[in-house]
C-alpha cells in the first residue's frame, strides 16, 4: 500500500541553509561565506579557543564521571556560574536566591524552554513583541510554544541606526503585560544596538507597563570585548529588582555551537517564586529531553570556575571582538580608498558580528552570482567570515554592485 505519509507536502528549505548548499556546490576559488552567523578564524576555520582545548585535557582524566545522567535542569555549578557570568558575581539577585537556572540546549533550547514556561505559566499574556529586524528563528520558538508574534519597529534604514522613537511608540502601545524579547547586545541582524541611556528609557517604559523583558544574550563579549560590560544592558534591568527571563548561549564566545551549552534563568521577585518556578521548569523539561548533556557544560563549568582558566577566555574573548572590529575596519577604509559612492561609515558604527549592509536583494544576488560571495538576501553580511586577504574581493563586489547592479 501507499505511505501512511504520503499527503506530507514538502516545504522549500529555509533560505539560509539553501544558501549553504548552494555555497558549497561553488567551485570558484574566490567564494566566500558571509551568510550563516558562525564566527570563524581569519583563515575561515572555526574557532577552538586554546582555553577550551586545556578544559578538555582536564576532563579526558575524568571521564568516567561524564557519563552519568545530569539532574533534569542540569549541571548545578554550570548553573550557578552561568548566572554570575550574566549577572555579576555579586548581584544581589542571586544572593537572595531569587534567580533559577537551567542548562539548556545552548541559547535555542533555551530560549524555547523559556516559550513554553510562559505558554504554561503567564497568565493570559500570551503574546510576544520582538524587534522587527531579529534572528530568524526567534519567531518559531514563540509560535511552536503557541504564543502570538507581534513586533516593534528596531532598524531605521535611514540611519542604519536605532529607531528609538519608533521602538518606544510600539512598546508603549503594547498591551499591557506583553511579553518583550530583547537582545542583550550585539543585535542580529542589525548590529545595532541601544546605547545605555536608550536602554535606561527601554527599562523604565517597560516596568511602567508592566510588560515582561526576556533577554537573548548570544554574544556576550563581542561587543565591547568585555565580558561584564556587554551585560550592562540585563543587569540595569535585575537592579531594579523587578522579573526577567535570561537566555544565555556559549556556542559563539567560547566557540561551542556544536556542543549546545546554554542557560535559561528566571530572575524572580522572591525566593519563594524562584523555588516553585524552578519546579514547575522540570516539567516543562522532563517530557523533551529528561536532560541535558554533560560535555559543553563541564567545559564551561571547568572554565569559569577556575581564575586563570576564566581571566584566559576573557583574553580570547577580547580577541575575537578586536577581530570582529578591525574586519569593519578594513571594509570600511576598502570602500573608502575605492570611492564607492555612499557613506560607509556605519560599518564601523555597527556592532558585533553582523554588519546590516543595506545592500538590496538584487544586489545580493549580483554579488553572489558574479563574486561567489553569499549573504541572505536581507545584506547582512557576516563579519567573521572575513580575513584580511577576502576584504579586497568584497569591497570589489560592493563597489560593482552599488555602481553597476
Ligand atoms: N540568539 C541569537 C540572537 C542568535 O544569533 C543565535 C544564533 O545565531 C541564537 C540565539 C541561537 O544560537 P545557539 O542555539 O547556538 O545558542
Amino acid at each position: 500500500g501507499g505511505s501512511v505519509f504520503s499527503h506530507v507536502p514538502q516545504v522549500p528549505e529555509v533560505p539560509l541553509y539553501a544558501m549553504q548548499a548552494a555555497y558549497g556546490k561553488d567551485s570558484s576559488p574566490q567564494k566566500l561565506n558571509l551568510g550563516i552567523g558562525v564566527y570563524r578564524t581569519e583563515d575561515g576555520r572555526p574557532v577552538l579557543l586554546d582555553v577550551v582545548s586545556r578544559a578538555e585535557q582536564l576532563l579526558v582524566n575524568d571521564l568516567s564521571s561524564f557519563k552519568d545522567y545530569l539532574p533534569i535542569t542540569g549541571m548545578p555549578d554550570f548553573n550557578r556560574l552561568s548566572a554570575a557570568l550574566v549577572l555579576g558575581a555579586d548581584s544581589p539577585a542571586i544572593k537572595e536566591n531569587r534567580v533559577t537556572t537551567a542548562q539548556c540546549l545552548s541559547g535555542s533550547g533555551s530560549i524555547r524552554i523559556g516559550a513554553d514556561f510562559l505558554a504554561k505559566h503567564y497568565g493570559q499574556h500570551h503574546i510576544v513583541y520582538m524587534s522587527q529586524q531579529t534572528y530568524g528563528n526567534h519567531p518559531n520558538f514563540f509560535s511552536a510554544a503557541g504564543i502570538a508574534i507581534k513586533t516593534y519597529r528596531y532598524y531605521d534604514p535611514g540611519t542604519r541606526g536605532l529607531d528609538f522613537q519608533g521602538m518606544l511608540e510600539d512598546l508603549r502601545s503594547s498591551p499591557t503585560g506583553a511579553i518583550v524579547l530583547l537582545q542583550a547586545c550585539a543585535q542580529n541582524p542589525t548590529g545595532v544596538d541601544p546605547t545605555m541611556s536608550q536602554w535606561k528609557q527601554i527599562r523604565q517604559l517597560i516596568r511602567s507597563k508592566g510588560l515582561l523583558p526576556f533577554f537573548d544574550c548570544a554574544y556576550q563579549g563581542f561587543v565591547s570585548g568585555n565580558l561584564e560590560e556587554d551585560a550592562q544592558s540585563i543587569r540595569l534591568f535585575v537592579a531594579d529588582g523587578g522579573e526577567c527571563l535570561i537566555a544565555q548561549s556559549y556556542s559563539k564566545n567560547m566557540g561551542l555551537y556544536g556542543e549546545r551549552v546554554g542557560a535559561l534563568s528566571i530572575v524572580c521577585k522572591t525566593a519563594e517564586v524562584a523555588c516553585n518556578v524552578e519546579s514547575q521548569l522540570k516539567l516543562v523539561i522532563r517530557p523533551m529531553y529528561s536532560n541535558p548533556p554533560i560535555h559543553g557544560a563541564a567545559i564551561v563549568a571547568a572554565i569559569l570556575k577556575d581564575r586563570d582558566m576564566y581571566n584566559e577566555w576573557s583574553i580570547e574573548v577580547k580577541a575575537m571582538a578586536d577581530r570582529l572590529m578591525s574586519m569593519r575596519q578594513h571594509l570600511f577604509n576598502a570602500l573608502r580608498d575605492k570611492g564607492t559612492p555612499g557613506d560607509w561609515s556605519y560599518i564601523i558604527r555597527q556592532v558585533g558580528m553582523f554588519t546590516f549592509s543595506g545592500l538590496s536583494p538584487e544586489q545580493v544576488a549580483f554579488i553572489t552570482k558574479e563574486y561567489h560571495i553569499y549573504l541572505p538576501s536581507d545584506g547582512r553580511i557576516n563579519m567573521a567570515g572575513l580575513g584580511p586577504k577576502t576584504v579586497p574581493h568584497l569591497a570589489d563586489a560592493i563597489h560593482a554592485a552599488v555602481t553597476t547592479a
